[in-house]
């Protein structure tokens, strides 16, 4: 047990003891092993307590009931004999707390995940919050694993096996309303009165085991598990393991004694745990911790003013995006547009992000009115002095930035910092005019602002380190996951994905279907078949991007006309209805039969694995020549940024950690095989052939 005590026990008059979970030092509570021991040695005296009428399981923190399990335990990852003693130890002591001959019940605010949800699932009742910051949930399937702190045997049996089904499969939390009408807590209450009314609940006594459901009598457990894994399988293509090993344990603990649900639970989390996608996800997880701290040694002894007022240059997709993301987190927006039209239709765009977030209970009505109150619409004249950052979103020409740039000079403050939300364009480039280049830095968002929790902190060669320092700081506080990429053609994310657009394109010309080249690479892991992905960015924007960084990288491939000839026609994607696909109402998507005029016309050569190579090698020998040339400092940068920026098969941990479980050798050997047979452009870069050549590996082998 560790000597900082993380739970305190009270006992009162009435015989109620109340444990609150208050981890020293930290904003979070969550579970390790000293953590649970304590719990355990509190859970053993009030079983022998006298007078003891009842225990409430409570948090000190404001925002976080129980976070879960310490994942710092799993990384690196641990014998599997350590790992399944914590595993068998935390089940024991939540039985122990199942077993008290008293009334339990966990008073719920603010984070109530994994392994802090099974702590409540083992008390006999639950009242949750209506505050916004309580979630609760089972999100182990996200990490590669099930729940096996009883969550797979207790869940199902409170709350039926479908509805458990859907908790565990998507991992996502529910609010304490939801959690309710679920049957997950048995009472709901303002944050100031959970106590009282996790109080009230001892009042019931223990709770009675349920009358059994017809829903988990035989065949229906099995048909409603086959469903599931239908749709699992259909959602993740057979490449997480997880979910599928939750259905199985789930149904077969169904009805069982506890015991035999958490044995089942042992086996299947010992099992996931030897896989790669259980390290790979841990790893994100991992990088998404690392990016919430990432800085620099030069810039330990900078402090930067928080933001409170921000102005947006540009009010089309990217900037109202941005607007209605910094108004939700509290920051004055003041939003510029050149175009009045175009600054009614931001709006218009942010109302309906407020609205879409209103329906999924993200906000209340009172703070969805705040954050529309929060932006206010400016005329191209207002001064900005009262405005700490200012971001430009406004069309990709870099005479049309430079400009905006002059013109920000003389109206801001000198120690505003300047950011630029360009895809591509040089912050070097832009800052280039400005008496105090200093001041300027490439915020990259990525579309849409409200889903991608990545953004791109593009450092120039003169931008500041107090500007470098603040726009990370900036980063972070608006609950974005910063990579720091340096100002070079593309930055990260776009350079290493462009080739593999490029690349889809060319398979295509040559006859391949576009449907059959997305499906061996959605088969692949990719959440978007390439050409899709250039459908749904649009094919004017796919082309620009890609001759722009043709234009100024010496390795990069010219595109190979077709998207030219495309555009040409008016054929743009999804906005024009027409491109690789046809594009209905709605989602709706077909093939496009009329794209087969841009084919060549002959029979076209490679099988599934060619074409699945030649889109994604490409991508892993430009990562690498991003690390050669310093756009980024560690293999690390480019698999979070590809994964979070992209969404790049996450159980593959990202394109580097995929090129080391190739095996480098492999990779360069198969590239140069293409660089034979298809084009010259699929030569390995110098630093893969160097790493082959002395057998290193873009990461450390595990022990
Ligand atoms: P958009 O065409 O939707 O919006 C651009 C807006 O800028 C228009 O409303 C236009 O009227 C306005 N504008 C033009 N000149 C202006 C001026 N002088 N002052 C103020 N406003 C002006 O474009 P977008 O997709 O929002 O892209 C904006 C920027 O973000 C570009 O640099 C783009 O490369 C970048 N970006 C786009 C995406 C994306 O997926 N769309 C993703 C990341 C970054």
């Amino acid at each position: 047990m560790s000597d900082v005590a993380q739970i305190r026990r009270e006992l009162d008059a009435a015989g109620i003891a109340t444990l609150t979970f208050d981890r020293a030092g930290s904003s979070a509570n969550v579970f390790d092993r000293a953590t649970l021991e304590e719990l355990d040695a509190h859970l053993k005296f009030l079983a022998a307590a006298s007078g003891l009428r009842g225990v409430v399981l409570a948090s000190a923190k404001p925002a976080i009931f129980i976070a879960g399990a310490d994942l710092h335990a799993f990384s690196p990852a641990p014998e599997e004999s350590v790992l399944a003693a914590l595993v068998e130890y935390g089940q024991g002591v939540f039985s122990r707390l199942a077993a008290l001959p008293v009334p339990t019940v966990a008073a719920i605010h603010g984070a109530c995940l994994g392994g802090g949800c099974e702590l409540a699932l083992a008390c006999d009742w639950r009242v949750a919050s209506n505050g916004k910051a309580t979630r609760i949930g089972l999100p182990e399937t996200q990490l590669g694993i099930v729940p096996a702190w009883g969550g797979c045997t207790r869940l199902p049996a409170l709350i039926g096996l479908p509805a458990a089904l859907k908790l565990i499969l998507g991992g996502k939390p529910v609010v304490g309303i939801q959690a309710l009408k679920l049957g997950l807590v048995d009472d709901l209450a303002p944050p100031e009165y959970v106590l009282a009314a996790a109080r009230t609940l001892l009042g019931r006594g223990r709770r009675l085991k349920p009358p059994g459901r017809l829903l988990h009598c035989p065949p229906l457990p099995a048909l409603i598990a086959a469903k599931s894994r239908k749709l699992v399988l259909a959602r993740t293509r057979g490449h997480y393991p997880a979910p599928l090993r939750a259905i199985d344990v789930c149904v077969r603990a169904l009805g069982r004694p506890v015991e035999t649900g958490l044995a089942l639970e042992r086996t299947a989390l010992l099992e996931l745990s030897r896989t790669p996608a259980c390290r790979n996800l841990l790893g994100l997880f991992m990088l998404q911790e690392r990016a919430k701290k990432i800085t620099l040694p030069e810039l330990s002894d900078l402090t930067s003013a928080p933001v409170r007022r921000v102005a947006v240059i540009g009010a089309g997709v990217m900037g109202s995006g941005i607007a209605q993301w910094l108004a939700a987190r509290g920051l004055s927006v003041l939003l510029q547009d050149i175009d009045a039209k175009a600054l009614a239709g931001g709006l218009h765009r942010i109302e309906a992000l407020v609205q879409g977030g209103l329906r999924r209970r993200l906000f209340t009505p009172a703070e969805a009115a705040a954050t529309l109150d929060r932006v206010s619409p400016i005329l191209p004249d207002v001064p900005l002095t009262e405005c700490d950052l200012v971001i430009e979103a406004a069309v990709e020409r870099l005479d049309l930035k430079q400009k905006i740039f002059r013109d920000l000079e003389s109206r801001t403050r000198a120690e505003t910092v300047l950011a630029t939300n360009t895809s591509a364009l040089s912050i070097d480039a832009l800052a280039g005019e400005l008496a105090h280049p200093g001041r300027v830095v490439g915020l990259h968002f990525f579309n849409p602002v409200h889903r991608m929790k990545l953004l791109e902190v593009v450092r120039g060669v003169r931008t500041s380190p107090a500007t470098l320092a603040a726009a990370l700081d900036f980063a972070k506080a608006i609950g974005k996951l910063p990579v720091i990429a340096r100002d070079q053609p593309g930055f990260l994310v776009n350079r290493v994905l462009m080739p593999a657009m490029g690349e889809a394109v060319r398979l295509f010309t040559e006859g391949h279907q576009a449907e059959t080249i997305d499906r061996h690479l959605l088969a692949f892991g990719l959440p978007m078949g390439p050409l899709r992905l250039a459908d749904e960015v649009g094919l004017d924007v796919a082309l620009h991007v890609q001759k722009d960084l043709a234009e100024r990288l010496p390795n990069f491939v010219q595109p190979d006309g077709t998207l030219e000839k495309m555009t040409a026609k008016g054929w743009l994607g999804r906005k024009s209805g027409c491109g690789f696909y046809l594009h209905g109402p709605g989602r709706q998507t077909k093939p496009n039969p009329a794209a087969a005029e841009f084919q060549s016309g002959h029979a076209p050569t490679g099988d599934g694995a060619s074409m699945t190579d030649r889109v994604i090698l490409p991508m892993i020998n430009e990562a690498a020549r991003c690390l050669e040339l310093n756009v980024v400092d560690a293999p690390e940068d480019v698999d979070f940024a590809m994964v979070l920026g992209t969404g790049w098969a996450p159980f593959r941990g990202g394109p580097l950690r995929h090129a080391d479980a190739l095996g480098v050798p492999k990779v360069v050997r198969r590239l140069e095989e293409l660089a034979q047979e298809v084009s010259p452009n699929f030569a390995p870069c110098e630093h893969l052939r160097q790493m082959a050549a002395h057998g290193r590996t873009f990461y450390p082998a595990p022990p």
